[in-house]
């Protein structure tokens, strides 16, 4: 959105200031005489002089608003991530998963990251064989513990990793999300619980603010992070990337 100046604002105050500075050079000039009447002059001028630069100021911002609403599509961090599809032993190589992975990151991007300067960049993708991480019905009410723990060692630091699990394999679980690691079922990609889970992964904690994408309510209405989060992920992306 464009920002809008006040020229009238800026030149009120600049006269304001002129005012009470004529006022007070009128009484030092009655104590120090013609010393003070040209300080005063000096100082009148530095101000009428100082008013087109405070114009000038104030047009550079709106230029560089623009600036910043066109670029909106090519961020200024950029994280990695890795897609992993976790299955079983009796899954793999049937193809149980169809996920269209640059339809995947596309979505995230546009729909919530790019807006805030932040871009997600596949890197690779690949399965997981785990039997417990894959049938976590087995571990109901314990499932980030048990996430963490099958995950440690298929998960690269210097990325966000993406663990896809089925739906219909975890109960009341739409995702988990911590340390770079994000579990999320197949039937919840194309929803907000995906960057929901990323914020998790990237440091961000639960936020009771309407609309935010950290909200643990309002799944259809959760868009946007705000200034402090959006300064959180950043400055993690950069520590992350320095992994690489
Ligand atoms: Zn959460």
């Amino acid at each position: 959105m464009k920002k809008t100046t006040k020229p009238t604002y800026i030149i009120f105050t600049s006269i304001q200031r002129i005012k009470n500075c004529s006022l007070y050079y009128s009484y030092k000039m009655n104590k120090n005489g013609v010393t003070g009447s040209i300080k005063i002059i000096y100082q009148q001028l530095l101000f009428i002089i100082s008013i087109p630069l405070l114009l000038s100021c104030g047009y550079s911002d709106d230029f560089d608003n623009e600036e910043i609403d066109r670029n909106f599509s090519a961020p200024d961090k950029i994280i990695k991530v890795n897609i992993i599809y976790v299955e079983s032993l009796e899954t793999l190589g049937k193809s149980s998963y169809t996920l269209d992975e640059v339809e995947f990151i596309n979505y995230l991007n546009e729909g919530y990251f790019h807006r805030f300067g932040i871009g997600l960049e596949l890197s690779e993708s690949k399965s997981l064989i785990n039997e417990e991480l894959y049938d976590l019905r087995d571990n109901t009410g314990s499932e980030p513990s048990t996430f963490l723990m099958q995950s440690r060692k298929s998960y690269d630091k210097s990325k966000v990793n993406i663990y896809i699990v089925k739906r219909s394999n975890i109960f009341g679980i739409a995702g988990i999300g911590r340390d770079q690691r994000v579990l999320i079922t197949d039937e919840n990609l194309f929803t907000s619980t995906a960057p929901h889970e990323i914020g998790h992964a990237l440091g961000l904690f639960h936020s009771h603010e309407p609309e935010n994408i950290m909200n643990t309510v309002g799944k259809n209405l959760r868009h946007h992070f705000n200034e402090n989060q959006e300064m959180k992920i950043k400055k993690r992306i950069d520590e992350i990337n320095l992994k690489n």
